[in-house]
């Protein structure tokens, strides 16, 4: 056998482009278009050579303890991680390598399949309803090794009440149920209140959009300490400092500032509301967003057109190559001004 045969071949998971041009208008991977709370700059100017020179807190304690504060919980129900990406990849290796299939959604975030893959975890995806609905994860089934769904999902935006998910919860007792609430904050009622309640849902959430730090790379999970205590146990086999001191700092002054943070998100949902109606006018299609982003289709123009056409307009959109939903475009929700560029652009094309 070659050395070649003997390694190790995966699909990696293909992130939205990070071009840089400075007049761009990116809407491409679901960032924030304000800055963070203005506390997160005032702490960047105390990091000082410490903490490039030490190791940080391998618990990130201080972050851990205020995320707690935030949730009415406690320290011991909370893990954080590198982004939630991060923290999805350990849950995929602590919960889901049992041998029995996990279930995700036919349309979801497709790192899942990526993680699955790469860990070698039998799954089935279920179909959606015709309006896009998650489907079938209320239905007690034997044999399942775990259970994930984006809520609101991605990229469809469609937000499920927490009543189904507990109704999935319920039917699942033997297993683990994550809920990944990467975009709960624009609009939807999370599921944490239910990891209360029962001891096997795990809620993962993520700074990168809310709280406009996608480049610190924070992520968390809170659920049932013995779920958090697995968790660890195996995050703390891969890498024993995990975050770096810098983020927790950051993240740490960013939670703290909930005034500012509540403000960005209604700006984000106003002007979401405003562009829904802008493209309905337009001939778009789509199903009600709950999240910073929106999943449109053009009863003319194909997805794959006008995502070219708008880059050449240095305008950035995500277009997916997958049979299922090649027709659409998943758009951010920038600010009202990046959102009138766009839509000056589309009614000068489609007009
Ligand atoms: N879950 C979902 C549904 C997402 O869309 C994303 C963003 N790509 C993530 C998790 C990961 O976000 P991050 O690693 O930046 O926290």
């Amino acid at each position: 056998m070659s050395w070649e045969e003997k390694v190790r071949k995966v699909e990696p998971y293909v992130p939205g482009e990070q071009p840089k041009f400075s007049d761009m208008v990116k809407l491409n991977t679901n960032e924030c278009p304000y800055p963070p709370s203005p506390m997160v700059e005032q702490e960047l100017k105390l990091i000082n050579e410490q903490e490039f020179r030490l190791y940080p807190d391998n618990e990130a304690s201080e972050l851990v303890h205020a995320l707690a504060a935030y949730y009415h919980t406690d320290s011991n129900r909370v893990f954080v991680g590198v982004g939630s990406d991060d923290v999805l990849a350990q849950v995929f290796l602590t919960f889901f390598t049992n041998g029995q299939p996990l279930l995700f959604p036919e349309i979801t975030y497709s790192f899942y399949e990526v993680w699955a893959n790469l860990y070698k975890i039998p799954y089935k995806k279920l179909p959606l309803t015709e309006d896009w609905h998650l489907d079938g994860f209320t239905n007690p089934a034997d044999q399942v090794g775990g259970i994930i769904f984006a809520n609101p999902n991605a990229p469809t935006g469609i937000y499920e009440p927490v009543s189904y998910v507990e109704e999935v919860v319920k039917a699942h007792p033997d297993c683990v149920v994550v809920a990944d609430e990467a975009y709960v904050d624009f609009g939807g009622e999370s599921a944490l209140p239910l990891t209360e309640k029962y001891d096997n849902l795990l809620v993962v959430q993520t700074f990168s959009k809310s709280r406009a730090m996608a480049g610190m790379r924070i992520g968390f999970a809170i659920g049932n300490e013995k779920l958090i205590s697995y968790l660890k146990a195996v995050k703390y086999s891969i890498n024993s400092y995990t975050m770096n001191t810098t983020s927790i700092r950051l993240g740490l002054a960013a939670v703290r500032d909930d005034a500012y943070f509540k403000t960005i998100v209604g700006k984000i949902v106003e002007t979401r509301e405003w562009f829904k109606k802008e493209m309905a006018a337009l001939g778009f299609t789509f199903p009600d967003s709950m999240t910073n982003f929106v999943f449109v289709r053009h009863n003319r123009v194909s997805g794959k057109e006008l995502y070219e056409l708008l880059r050449t307009q240095n305008i950035f959109v995500r277009h997916f190559n997958d049979p299922l939903i090649d027709d659409y475009l998943r758009i951010t929700i920038g600010t009202r001004e990046q959102m009138e560029r766009l839509l000056d652009f589309l009614r000068v094309y489609l007009g």
